[in-house]
């Protein structure tokens, strides 16, 4: 008979010993305090207004090949740190950022020229800026913020999410690393063990931090707009996808399958709902379920519910419990066994699984009649949040209106949705997607204040 009592002193005992020596192993830029953090990174900064742009690229080639490297590593550790997500799509996440994530290439100083002489506009740095990072995409934020906001000449000071503090904080030490190896200052990149919301505060109201830059939902955007200082908010999203009967349909399934699964459907721009034209529905369901979806029906639906979702003040929460989770671990919970990536079913237009940002393998397909009612309810799900959409047709007059309607920073037409940040599509990757203030997919440039340098009479050759 095993004591249980004992098992349990056991294993705490080694979990306390393993977090021992985990703080043993001292990351750089990692500090105990946010007060150590910004100091570090202050004189870390002084030290980087002198560096080229040549050593600036030196710099980023280093990260690029590091997380090349530890891809793999950074994707277990985010899985098994916040038990959302898979490994192998947010292997493949990392390597998007380091192979599309732009350099000092995106930093274009614009000259006038004329009669009265040469004006240049150079894309100069802020300082040091202030990270705030989602659970979502842990590492992948602060490797693809760092590598932007360090080719634009910054320092950063992370505050990441505090459920995914080591995967976060292993990307700021990985940064350290590739810095130092290319010859850069330490801690020009920093961040603190333990991230709260006080050292959130302590960061936001910091005067060396000259701008701010939070990827989240809604709570963390309003908090940073109310800071007083220049800031880039990247909020939620709750994607929806069309299909009208002009679409590959065979494409489209497979398309939406693919992107809404991918990671767990944790990425803010994955298709979360869709609206499909009710001659191909029956079809684009089939379709799905050839490509790795399973159809739930009727009570199965209403089960779902009420475990990925939670009714509060007559309203539908997430179950945080269940974010990012497989597919197949809410089949089992349903009784099923499958290996599905993705869970389909039929509602109405204002079922909560339409409405909510589950982040959920979790896809409602909603039968409409033509694309007036198709783009009026993917209109309404996407609350106003102008993130992003997507839709399936050959239809250009479809395709205008929809964009037009729906105003999001990221349209996909045929495609999965990662087609939108540089996955099988054109166009460079972020994952900072800011659509509240407007920067859209931000880069190097989003990182930058434009200085004005005016020369009267000379220097205008022609
Ligand atoms: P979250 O909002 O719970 O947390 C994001 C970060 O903000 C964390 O570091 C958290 O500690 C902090 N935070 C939260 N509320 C705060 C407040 N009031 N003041 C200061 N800090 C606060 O988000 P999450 O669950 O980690 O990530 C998922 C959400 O982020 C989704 O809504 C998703 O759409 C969005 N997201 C957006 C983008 C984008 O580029 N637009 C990218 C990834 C995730």
């Amino acid at each position: 008979m095993l004591d249980e009592k004992y098992v349990s002193e056991i294993v705490a005992k080694v979990v306390k010993s393993m977090d021992v020596e985990d703080a043993c192993r001292k990351q750089k830029g990692v500090f105990d305090t946010m007060e150590e953090a910004l100091e570090a990174v202050t004189k870390a900064r002084e030290l980087y207004r002198g560096y080229s742009i040549e050593q600036r690229e030196k710099i980023i080639s280093c990260i690029r090949k590091l997380i090349l490297e530890e891809a793999g590593e950074m994707a277990r550790l985010g899985v098994e740190e916040t038990g959302m997500g898979n490994v192998a799509d947010k292997t493949i996440k990392h390597q998007l950022v380091a192979n599309k994530t732009p350099g000092t290439e995106d930093l274009h100083p614009v000259a006038l020229t004329g009669d009265q002489g040469l004006t240049l506009i150079e894309m100069a740095p802020y300082g040091i800026i202030g990270s705030i990072t989602p659970s979502t995409n842990p590492s992948e934020t602060v490797l693809c913020n760092s590598i932007g906001m360090l080719a634009a000449g910054n320092g950063v000071v992370f505050n990441p999410h505090p459920n995914a503090k080591k995967t976060a904080n292993y990307a700021v030490d990985l940064v350290n690393r590739a810095v130092l190896e290319a010859g850069g200052p330490e801690n020009i990149v920093v961040s603190v063990k333990n991230p709260t919301m006080d050292s959130s505060n302590v960061m936001m109201k910091s005067p060396v931090v000259r701008m701010l830059v939070a990827t989240g939902g809604p709570g963390v955007v309003r908090a940073l707009l109310s800071s007083g200082k220049k800031a880039i908010g990247a909020g939620a999203g709750n994607p929806p996808v069309i299909v009208d009967n002009t679409a590959d349909v065979k494409k489209a399934a497979k398309d939406i399958v693919d992107g809404a699964s991918f990671d767990n459907n944790l990425p803010c721009i994955a298709e979360k709902e869709c609206f499909a034209f009710a001659d191909i529905a029956d079809e684009l369901i089939d379709e799905m379920t050839k490509n790795g979806a399973y159809l739930i029906r009727g009570e199965q639906i209403d089960r779902l519910l009420k475990i990925a979702l939670i009714e509060k003040d007559g309203k539908y929460v997430i179950n945080k419990k269940w974010v990012g989770k497989d597919a197949k671990k809410f089949l089992k919970e349903l009784g099923i066994e499958s290996d599905a990536k993705l869970i389909i079913c039929e509602t109405e237009e204002m079922h909560p699984f339409v409405q909510v940002e589950m982040m959920m393998p979790v896809l409602a397909v909603v039968r409409v009649k033509d694309i007036d009612e198709a783009i009026t309810m993917a209109v309404r799900a996407e609350h106003g949040n102008r993130h992003s959409a997507h839709i399936h047709s050959k239809n250009i007059d479809h395709l205008t209106c929809f964009a037009r309607a729906v105003e999001t920073t990221i349209f996909v037409k045929n495609a999965p949705s990662y087609a939108g940040i540089g996955a099988g599509g054109e166009g460079y990757t972020t994952f900072t997607i800011a659509g509240p203030t407007g920067e859209g997919l931000t880069a190097a440039h989003s990182f930058t204040r434009q200085r004005r340098c005016v020369m009267v009479d000379g220097l205008h050759i022609i």
